[in-house]
């Protein structure tokens, strides 16, 4: 295998697909309201298991994956998740993650378990029911909590992921970092992007890194870690050895050794979320001509930041 490798040294290591655009919450960063989910909802069928399987082999066998992140839309909408899980742990992948956000998690975390999944990382962006119906258009707090336990109960590795916005969920940072500390969890605070319908107003939205690590630091003695290579969450501890991240996007990019690649649900590959030029990959391909199309997608990476999409993330794969 000859790695594809761009100036700066970036290859792709890893893999996010989007399962599938349906989602059963309509969250505020990723659609302008029920109209634009009911849209995502009623989009055209996903790949099946056997195609999905296909491309991942190929993907394998042409760059030097060794992780999966399987997402959407709300990836445990997805009918094959258990057989597409173990195909993937068939390839050869052992590590096999997955972003929900939790709603349906309670009845499935053991069969996810069993098929190979390693780790999940679980949305919630607030612990008061009020706040969260605010942020995702739904009631499900108790819902997703009890979904994480099961998970956690079953040796499932679990992360909690929180948008944060200001004057939408910035209550919740407290609360929710309390909730993750009580079970032992880590949990990460992500600025929210220019994505989708907030393409041009996530500004008005930012809680920045700084203003996070002042709160946290009000009540926490903390402690930085060192970065770890093509992270996306830089990672703190407390005195009393509890660990949370920050996905500073905003005020601290991490597009220098990115080593992500995207395959969304209709076969299309990206390069970088800033980029909503879809790359279309056929099995019927060579080859060759795969690796033009990595080596095109490789050249969407941006070199320093994120610069804005239009396209949402329910789309593209979160
Ligand atoms: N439905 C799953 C979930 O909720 O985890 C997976 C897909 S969802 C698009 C994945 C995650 O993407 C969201 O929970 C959120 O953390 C992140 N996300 C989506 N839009 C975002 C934005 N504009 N800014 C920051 N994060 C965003």
């Amino acid at each position: 295998m000859s790695v594809i490798q761009d100036h700066y040294g970036r290859s792709f290591r890893t893999l996010r697909v989007s399962l599938l655009q349906h989602c059963n919450l309509g969250c505020v960063y990723c659609v302008a309201g029920e109209a634009e989910l009911k849209e995502a909802n009623a989009a055209g069928d996903s790949l099946p298991v056997e195609q999905l399987l296909a491309m991942i082999r190929r993907l394998k066998d042409q760059l030097p994956l060794d992780t999966v992140r399987l997402t959407g839309g709300e990836p445990l909408l997805y009918p094959g998740l258990a057989s597409l899980i173990r195909g993937i742990r068939a390839a050869g992948i052992d590590a096999v993650r997955l972003t929900t956000n939790g709603f349906l998690l309670e009845r499935m975390a053991p069969a996810l378990k069993e098929a190979g999944l390693e780790a999940m990382n679980v949305s919630l962006d607030a612990v008061d029911e009020d706040v969260f119906a605010r942020m995702s258009r739904r009631h499900s707090v108790s819902r997703i909590i009890g979904g994480i336990d099961a998970a956690l109960a079953v040796g499932l590795k679990v992360k909690i992921n929180t948008v944060m916005m200001k004057g939408m969920n910035d209550s919740q940072l407290l609360p929710l970092l309390d909730l993750a500390f009580a079970r032992g969890l880590t949990i990460r605070f992500l600025e929210v992007m220019a994505m989708g319908h907030l393409h041009d107003q996530a500004g008005r939205y930012l809680v920045t890194q700084e203003e996070i690590l002042e709160r946290i630091g009000e009540h926490h003695r903390i402690t930085p870690e060192p970065r770890a290579v093509s992270a996306t969450a830089r990672y703190w501890t407390t005195e009393s050895g509890h660990r949370f991240g920050i996905i500073a996007n905003e005020s601290e990019p991490f597009c220098r050794d990115c080593d992500r690649l995207r395959l969304d649900s209709s076969g299309h590959i990206y390069g970088c979320l800033s980029s909503n030029q879809p790359i279309e990959l056929g099995l019927s391909e060579s080859a060759a001509e795969w690796d033009e199309k990595l080596k095109e997608a490789l050249a969407q990476k941006q070199e320093l930041k994120f610069v804005g999409s239009d396209l949402s993330m329910l789309h593209i794969g979160g």
